[in-house]
C-alpha cells in the first residue's frame, strides 16, 4: 500500500517509477489487515497530523479509484464499558478536537441509535465522522493501475531486491535483482516489515520489527455493524509497546457482507502459527460488544505482521547516511490509513516540491544503534 501510494504520487509529480516487489500486489502486510482509515485512535502529534492529511487525500482518491476499492466514509464509534473508561475517552477526544479531529460524545442510551445491535449496557462513547474504511489489497492494486495508466509506473512483480547499488561516493545508484541491475538515482524503501532488511542492504540500520495481528472474518451478513466500532481499550493497546498478547475488539461490517473482527497485537517475530487464544479472545470481546454475533459463524482468519518501529512512528524521508536512499516504512497498524500522506511527502521530496507538513519526527536516522530486537530510543 505504501509503495503503491509513493509510486502514484511520484508519477503525478512527473517522475518515472519502477515498483519492484518480490511477491504479488498486496502480498505483504497490506493483504493481511483491515483497511481502517482512522484518526480516532491517535494521540495528538505527528502521527495524527499525518492521518488528518491522509484522511483528506483518501477522500480525493475515492473519486479517482473505482467503487470496488470499497472506500466508505462510515465514521468510527468508540465505546466505553464504564464511567472510568468514558472519562479517558473524553480527555482524548478533547485533546484531539484541539488538533482538528471532529468528534461528538454519545450518551449510553444514544449508542443504539447509531448501532442498533450494540450491547445495551455500555456507558457511552464518541462518534468520529472522519474515520473511514477501504479494502486495502484492492486499493493498492488500483493505485498501481492508475500509476501504470499514467504511463509513468512500471510494475515488476516476483523480483526480490537483493542489493542496493552504490557509486564510489556511497550514493545510491539503483537496486539489484535476480533479473539484473536497475539503475535509478533514487531508491525508496517501502518494504514494510522487511524495511529493516532492505535498509541493511544499503548499509544502514533501521529497527523495523514485526508485530503480529490476527483478524477473524465472519460469514457474510446483512449490515449489522454500520460503523467501525471499538472499545476504549483499543487506543491503549495501539500505543503500547508491550510484547505480550493484547486483544481489544475492533468490529466492522464490509460492503461484501463479512464482519471483520480485529485485532490482536503481539511481538513473536515472524511466527505464523495460528493462535487459538488470540482468536478466542477476539470472538469473546466482539460478541460482548455485539451479542448478535454469538449466533454467527467465523469462516476464516488471517494474520499479518505490522511494521513496528520502537517509537510507533514511521520512517519517512531521505536517509542522510546514504544519499539517494529514502524510506517509507514502519507504519505499524496504520499503514493503509497513512499511505497517501506518506506517498505525497515522498513525491514532494523527490520532485523538490513544498512539504505538506513537518516531517522531522519521521527522520529515518533518529534511532541509536542497538543490537537487533532491542527496543531503541529516539
Ligand atoms: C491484523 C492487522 C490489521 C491491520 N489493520 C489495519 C487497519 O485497519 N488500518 C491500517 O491503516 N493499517 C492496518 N494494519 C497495518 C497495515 O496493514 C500496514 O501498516 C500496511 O499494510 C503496511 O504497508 P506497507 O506497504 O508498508 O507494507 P507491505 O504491505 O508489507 O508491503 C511491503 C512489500 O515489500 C515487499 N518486499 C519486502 N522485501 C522485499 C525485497 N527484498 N524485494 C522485493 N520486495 C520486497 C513485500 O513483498 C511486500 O509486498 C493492519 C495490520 C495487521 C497485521
Amino acid at each position: 500500500m505504501v509503495g503503491a501510494a509513493c509510486a502514484y504520487y511520484a508519477a503525478r509529480s512527473g517522475l518515472s517509477v519502477t515498483v519492484i516487489d518480490r511477491g504479488p500486489v498486496a502480498g505483504g502486510t497490506t493483504g493481511a489487515g483491515e483497511g481502517n482509515l482512522l484518526v480516532s485512535d491517535k494521540e495528538p502529534g505527528p502521527e495524527l497530523e499525518l492521518a488528518l492529511l491522509s484522511t483528506r487525500l483518501w477522500r480525493e482518491l475515492s473519486d479517482v479509484l473505482p467503487p470496488r476499492v470499497e472506500y466508505e466514509a462510515k465514521g468510527g464509534l468508540v465505546v466505553a464499558s464504564g464511567e472510568a473508561s468514558l472519562m479517558v475517552l473524553r480527555d482524548l477526544a478533547a485533546r484531539q478536537e484541539r488538533a482538528g479531529v471532529k468528534n461528538q460524545e454519545v450518551a449510553g442510551d444514544g449508542l443504539r441509535d447509531l448501532e442498533p445491535h450494540l450491547s445495551p449496557d455500555l456507558a457511552g462513547g464518541f462518534h468520529y465522522p472522519q474515520d473511514a474504511q477501504v479494502q486495502p489489497a484492492l486499493a493498492a492494486a488500483h493505485l498501481l493501475r492508475a500509476g501504470r495508466d499514467s504511463g509513468r509506473v512500471l510494475l515488476r512483480l516476483g523480483e526480490d531486491v537483493t542489493g542496493v547499488l552504490k557509486g564510489v561516493s556511497g550514493d545510491v545508484r539503483g537496486v539489484r535483482t535476480a533479473s539484473g541491475d536497475l539503475r535509478a538515482p533514487w531508491v525508496v524503501n517501502a518494504a514494510g516489515t522487511w524495511g529493516g532488511r532492505l535498509a541493511h542492504l544499503a548499509g544502514v540500520d533501521l529497527p523495523v520489527l514485526p508485530r503480529r495481528g490476527f483478524v477473524l472474518v465472519t460469514e457474510p451478513l446483512p449490515r449489522v455493524v454500520r460503523h467501525k466500532v471499538y472499545t476504549a481499550d483499543y487506543v491503549a493497546d495501539v500505543a503500547s509497546g508491550s510484547a505480550a498478547l493484547q486483544t481489544s475488539a475492533v468490529v466492522e461490517g464490509t460492503p461484501a457482507g463479512p464482519v471483520l473482527i480485529g485485532a490482536s497485537r503481539e511481538r513473536v517475530g515472524f511466527d505464523r502459527t495460528l493462535s487459538v487464544e488470540a482468536l478466542r479472545r477476539l470472538a469473546a470481546q466482539a460478541t460482548r460488544l455485539f451479542p448478535v454475533l454469538s449466533r454467527v459463524r467465523a469462516i476464516r482468519t488471517y494474520a499479518g505482521f505490522r511494521p513496528y518501529l520502537p517509537d510507533h512512528l514511521p520512517a519517512i524521508g531521505p536517509d542522510p547516511r546514504v544519499p539517494g536512499l529514502l524510506h517509507a516504512c514502519g507504519h505499524e497498524g496504520a499503514g493503509i490509513g497513512l499511505a497517501p500522506a506518506t506517498g505525497m511527502i515522498i513525491a514532494r521530496i523527490l520532485s523538490g516540491g513544498e512539504l505538506p507538513m513537518d516531517v522531522a519526527p519521521f527522520r529515518p536516522d533518529r534511532f541509536k544503534q542497538a543490537s537487533p530486537g532491542t527496543p531503541r530510543t529516539p
